[in-house]
């Protein structure tokens, strides 16, 4: 078989667990598989990493902060190598150029365009474990790119597509997806399988046990997936096309903290006004999430929204520099402000759901910001020190009194 096992930041973190993933891989390849490994850099390399350019300078361009994160990607494929070598086993290390992974352009959220993998098969044939920098790109200029953070699950499932792998295996510090983050949620629910598109839906609202890229990828290219722990043998969860044996009706909860608030207040009440506000934001690629407009009085409404905490300040630069264009009274922001969601392919039929997530956070006295839903998903904007609760609450709820609806 032909295998490919990522190994994310924790995972890698120190000599001891470069070495526990080693036996990993060795005893893997013993088996007489084929492995290409895709790893993240260390523990808080990358975070660490940003640090360090923000001290020295906070509007670093982002080619350079490229060109300074992949260096993280780029120890950890080494330090793996020479560990395999150190246990009696062939292995080489390759960056993104060597292994030819070909992204778009834009810094700091490239994305992979192909990948020449001619490389990878002749050091395979040559019986190397081959190694392989997760979260890097080549773009058209020759210039090294990243994917995005937690872009390494993207690395590894587009090598696995491209490779024709029999198996993706991603190994990380929980040993599966749950019902919500583990972390946060205590009564988190371990799930055997989860579809496709579910997973998808939760990795896009804040679930960031795997890169939203990673599971489009996944489902485009029907590539077999597994999440697992990287300390022990645990079973993983398997994300694949139908879920059969999690027919439930909501598949879990997401928490985004990467989320900030903007609000336009004193629009007049006419045609073209949200168009001219959304339209200098997309042209500066910044994108939009949750969008409340209030009822018109007097002549003049408000417009509020949701961005990126990283696109914050570009936003509200853009939207000052065009106050008069735009005829609003002022602009204010929050960015004390986290993004709760539920998801659920079964909600779609439901007319309760939004019903039963109000009720629960009024129980647990948490107020709503703003709301918003979709077929298979419904969003609560709170504030940010609430979020926590905000998914026990609702998580308890759903989980336990799924029922409700002849679960
Ligand atoms: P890695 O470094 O291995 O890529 P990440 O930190 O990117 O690991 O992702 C794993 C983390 O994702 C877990 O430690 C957990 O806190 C978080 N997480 C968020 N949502 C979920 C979920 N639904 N199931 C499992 N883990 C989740
Ligand atoms: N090292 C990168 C990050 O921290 C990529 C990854 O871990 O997937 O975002
Ligand atoms: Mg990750």
């Amino acid at each position: 078989m032909l295998i490919v096992k990522k190994f994310g930041g924790t995972s890698v973190a120190d000599a001891q667990r470069i070495k526990n993933a080693a036996n990993k891989i060795i005893k893997s390849y013993k088996e007489g598989n084929q492995v290409v490994v895709v790893l993240s850099a260390q523990g808080d390399t990358t975070d660490e990493l940003i640090e360090k350019a923000d001290e020295i300078n906070p509007e670093a361009s982002k080619r350079e902060m490229d060109m300074l994160l992949s260096t993280g990607e780029q120890q950890s494929v080494a330090l793996m190598a020479m560990a395999i070598h150190s246990l009696g086993y062939p292995a080489v290390s390759l960056n993104a150029y060597q292994a030819k992974i070909y992204s778009s352009s834009n810094y700091t959220n490239a994305r992979i365009k192909n990948i020449n993998t001619e490389r990878i098969h002749t050091e395979l044939e040559k019986k190397n474990i081959v190694i392989v920098t997760g979260f890097q790109g080549v773009n058209k200029y020759g210039d090294v790119t990243t994917l995005g953070r937690g872009g390494s699950d993207t690395s590894a499932v587009a090598l696995a597509a491209k490779l024709n792998a029999d198996l993706c295996e991603i190994y990380t510090d929980v040993d599966g997806v749950y019902t919500a983050d583990p972390r946060i949620v205590k009564g988190a629910k371990k799930l055997d399988e989860i579809s496709y598109d579910e997973m998808l839906e939760l990795a896009t609202l804040g679930a960031k046990v795997l890169h939203n890229r990673s599971v489009e990828l996944a489902k485009k290219y029907n590539v077999n997936l597994v999440v697992r722990s990287s300390l022990t043998d645990a079973e993983g969860t398997v994300v694949k096309e139908e879920s059969n044996v999690e027919k439930m009706f909501v598949s879990g909860v997401a928490v985004d903290k990467d989320v900030s608030r903007i609000s336009v207040i004193g629009l007049s009440d006419q045609p073209g006004i949200a168009f001219k506000i959304f339209s200098l934001l997309s042209k500066n690629k910044i994108s939009v999430d949750i969008i409340l407009q209030s009822i018109g009085r007097d002549n003049k409404k408000d417009i509020s929204f949701t961005v990126a905490k990283c696109d914050l300040n570009e936003a509200l630069r853009i939207l000052e520099q065009n106050k008069q264009k735009i005829g609003c009274e002022s602009i204010s922001h929050n960015d004390n402000v986290a993004k709760v969601s539920v998801v659920g392919a079964g909600m779609a039929t439901n007319s309760g759901v939004a019903a039963l997530l109000f009720e629960a956070l009024y129980n647990a006295d948490i107020n709503i910001n703003m709301i918003s839903t979709s077929e298979i998903k419904i969003s609560v904007l709170v504030n940010e020190k609430e979020a926590d609760i905000a998914a026990n609450a609702i998580h308890d709820k759903f989980m336990f009194e799924s029922d409700a609806f002849g679960d």
